[in-house]
């Protein structure tokens, strides 16, 4: 017999997203309608939100904007299996995934190749993405009052764990801080990301980098699980308890930038993920088709490899590394952690 799969469970399907709601001291899962395609066929959001017994905030965690960014699925699932409704302060609402048509399509992009990320909050009466963004921020991520949108690198290249945020502001440069990554970015949200629009909207918000494309990491999908926890307990939404020991502190970082290629061939990137360099220190080697050895290039200034190309086939502009330039001590007091 032909299954309909998960719609057959007791989900509740609504329209938009309404905390107020949900039944307390109980996880709810539901489908949250947003587009129709061109059979008329309904495309709905899946959402697991977690109301505690006692009023707090609402705590929102979003993966897959990118369709094939796909660790932070993961995070979401075992982070909300792992807590009690019954202790837990406020709502918790995770989104597995936001862009559906580029999850089942492999595809970073929305279906009109958009990148969504490029596009929020949308128009309300706009094109297919945008209609789509602004459903996607007016009927869920509007409800929010702090965001962690969990993504990864893109196809082609690979990222160390790190949190893009706002270090600046006092309340994203905590959230950073206690999620604990590898590095810590700062980054002032430019305008239309979903990042930079929550926080316009009064939600401080951070961007969790994990990893690679298209994978679960279980190494990294697990430290990214205790950083959230850890925030999480710090705001009082779930009781305290010990903690694994934490890994070492974050190195923060105050601008990076992407180094290109600058002329066409087969690309050997030679620092590690995570990786300090010198300035002039050899990045990458260069060779093209008979296996001749054409360029090489040098780090720009001294920095820590915070992602880098693995797609040997590099044309003139390709990526190379994404350098992190480190911040001098006492930069960013709120992010800097006791140890
Ligand atoms: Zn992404």
């Amino acid at each position: 017999m032909f299954s309909s799969s998960y719609l057959d469970r007791n989900i509740l399907c609504v329209d938009a997203l309404d905390v107020n709601a949900l039944p307390m001291g109980r996880k709810t899962r539901l489908l949250v309608g947003l587009v129709h395609d061109g059979l008329g066929r309904a495309l709905r959001i899946p959402v697991i939100a977690v109301r505690g017994t006692r009023p707090g905030p609402v705590f929102g965690i979003t993966a897959a904007l990118h369709g094939n960014e796909l660790n932070g699925i993961p995070v979401v699932h075992r982070l909300v299996d792992s807590i009690n409704p019954e202790t837990l302060r406020g709502t918790l609402v995770a989104v597995p995934v936001l862009n559906i048509p580029g999850l089942v399509r492999h595809e970073r992009e929305f279906r009109d190749s958009t990148d969504l990320n490029h596009i929020m909050p949308g128009v309300p009466d706009g094109n297919e993405s945008q209609v789509y963004a602004h459903r996607l921020t007016s009927r869920i991520v509007g409800s929010f009052n702090y965001l962690a949108d969990l993504h990864t690198a893109s196809f082609g290249r690979i990222n160390t764990l790190y949190v893009r945020a706002d270090l600046d502001e006092p309340t994203t440069a905590r959230m950073a801080k206690l999620q604990r990554p590898a590095i810590i970015l700062h980054n002032p949200p430019r305008d239309h990301t979903l990042r930079g629009w929550a926080s316009a909207e009064g939600a401080p918000a951070i961007t969790v980098e994990i990893g690679d494309p298209g994978v679960f990491q279980p190494k990294k999908v697990r430290r990214t699980i205790a950083g959230l926890r850890a925030l999480l307990s710090q705001m009082k939404m779930l009781p305290r308890r010990s903690q694994p020991k934490p890994p070492p502190p974050p190195l923060l970082c105050e601008t990076s930038r992407w180094i290109y290629t600058d002329r066409g061939g087969l690309l050997r990137v030679l620092p590690e993920l995570g990786e300090q360099i010198e300035e002039q220190a050899l990045i990458a080697q260069q060779f093209d088709i008979f296996g001749d050895l054409v360029r090489e290039y040098r780090a720009p200034y001294a920095g820590v490899i915070i992602g880098k190309s693995v797609d040997p086939v590099s044309p003139t502009g390709a990526r190379i590394v994404h350098l992190g330039r480190l911040a001098k001590p006492g930069r960013f007091p709120n992010a800097e952690a006791a140890g």
